[in-house]
């Protein structure tokens, strides 16, 4: 192996949830999350059955309520019984607003997740509510994830740093300084975004602000809303293995708007591509002919791009050249779908209507040759290739959708919003109507530029 760098994991400290390890002294675990309703218990122990048995180390699941935590009590005791491939496969609760509904998680499943932007927005409020939680956590000996995302930041970092990879960080540190004075460590951090250069670039700024302060917690690694089919998981194998070539990350997960199960051989691609021995990167000459090439050459150009801020091209495949450098938001020359994995809380059926999506606009993806092609671009230039973002709630949808420049976003039961970048342009529509609203909506704001233009 001559031509990539060699493997080296950061040294991070070890996570225990339940029987499961993580940090760099086991291997690179595999995660995935549910997008079963939590309280269709049937439907939630076949997922997490088919979900073991693809291979996944750790399994989430959304957790609104109290009425959820319940629901998790008994699919957490249900999966214990069936010990299949993964006996006892360890059960995370993906907890948003509710410091109640994590306190009340934290005495039942091995792990708990809590989102920093919308935890508590005080220091005062966040000190007391956490510390609490920390006790609970460790009665129960209960991992936590403090997970960040891109555009769900508090309005208190918000103002302070604006929705940055320094906010984005302070968010995070604030709760790990307080878990380090509490004396718990079994954490596991995450900064996700669908953007893979933000994603990046925060990451690499986590890890610089940790190593400063001598803390060495493993990290979870994963692009939001990266899509599905082809797309997707090209976005993903740059985005995260960007960071795995780079020695970051000990767990993670592939999102896509498919089937969970159908992440996780996508995921162990790309872990066993950087460190298993007998891969294709240290055994066959750079660019040699499998299946998984593609992947391959993503999780490269994703480090030489992102990491190394290095020029990259790949003339062998010109169409796989410029998907990975669409990913890696370099080039915009086709539109660009952003797509939610969905989760308890979809409030529709999230693959059809992205598949809709697509099918309604594939005929407008030659609009005009003449534009799209820089990634900073005035709002005239985008609605030629825009970003558009198919989100399953209104909870946390129109936050994370963070920079698109459309929004298909879950409102109620059967019910869209339309967005406009940040501002809502039609709420509340029945969904029969509003793939046709969409489309309409771009096309209308096209028209638009065109007179003026
Ligand atoms: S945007 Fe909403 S529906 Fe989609 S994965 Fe996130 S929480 Fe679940």
């Amino acid at each position: 192996m001559a031509k990539f760098e060699e493997y080296q994991r950061r040294k991070t400290s070890t996570t225990h949830v339940g029987d499961l390890c993580i940090g760099s002294d086991y291997p690179i675990r595999i995660q995935s999350m549910a997008n079963t309703s939590t309280n269709d218990i049937e439907a939630s122990v076949a997922q997490t059955l088919r979900v073991a048995q693809a291979g996944a180390d750790l399994f989430r699941f959304t957790t609104q309520g109290l009425r959820e935590v319940e629901s998790l009590t008994k699919i957490h005791s249900l999966n214990s019984k069936f010990k299949i491939q993964n006996s006892n496969l360890p059960l995370v609760a993906d907890i948003h607003f509710r410091s109640d509904v994590a306190d009340a998680a934290a005495a039942v499943v091995e792990k708990v997740r809590i989102n920093p932007g919308n935890y508590a927005n005080d220091p005062a409020t966040i000190r007391e509510r956490f510390t609490h939680l920390l006790a609970i956590c460790k009665e129960h000996h209960t991992a936590l994830r403090i997970g960040v995302n891109h555009g769900s930041l508090s309005k208190r970092m918000m103002d302070l740093y604006g929705d940055t990879p320094k906010g984005m960080v302070e968010s995070a540190m604030e709760f790990l300084r307080i878990a380090v004075e509490e004396d718990f460590h079994d954490i596991v951090l995450s900064i996700k975004s669908s953007n893979t250069a933000v994603m990046v670039e925060t990451v690499l700024l986590l890890v610089d602000t940790m190593d400063k302060e001598d803390m060495h917690f493993p990290l979870h690694l994963g692009v939001t809303e990266a899509g599905e089919g082809q797309d997707g998981r090209i976005k993903s194998a740059v985005g995260i293995g960007a960071l795995l070539a780079a020695g970051i990350g000990d767990t993670i997960r592939v999102s896509l708007s498919e089937e969970p199960e159908a992440e996780i051989p996508v995921a162990q691609a790309l872990v066993d591509y950087f460190t298993n021995p007998n891969s294709p990167r240290y055994t066959l000459p750079p660019y040699s002919s499998t299946p998984l090439l593609p992947l391959y050459i993503a999780a490269e150009a994703g480090y030489q791009i992102l990491v190394k801020h290095e020029d990259w091209s790949y003339p062998q495949d010109e169409q796989l050249q410029n998907d990975i450098l669409q990913a890696a938001g370099k080039l915009r020359y086709k539109i660009e779908f952003v797509s939610c994995p969905g989760c308890g809380r979809t409030m529709f059926d999230l693959q059809k209507t992205v598949h809709d999506i697509k099918e309604a606009l594939s005929a407008e993806r030659s609009f005009s040759t003449k534009c799209g092609l820089s990634v900073k671009r005035s709002f005239s230039e985008t609605v030629c290739y825009p970003k558009i973002a198919i989100m399953g709630c209104i909870v946390n949808g129109p936050g994370e959708m963070a920079d698109a420049d459309y929004g298909y976003v879950g409102a109620g039961k059967d019910r869209v919003s339309l967005y406009r970048r940040k501002e809502c342009v039609l709420k509340n529509i029945p969904q029969e109507e509003a793939v046709e609203k969409l489309v309409e909506l771009i096309n209308m704001d096209r028209q638009l530029i065109g007179e003026t233009s």
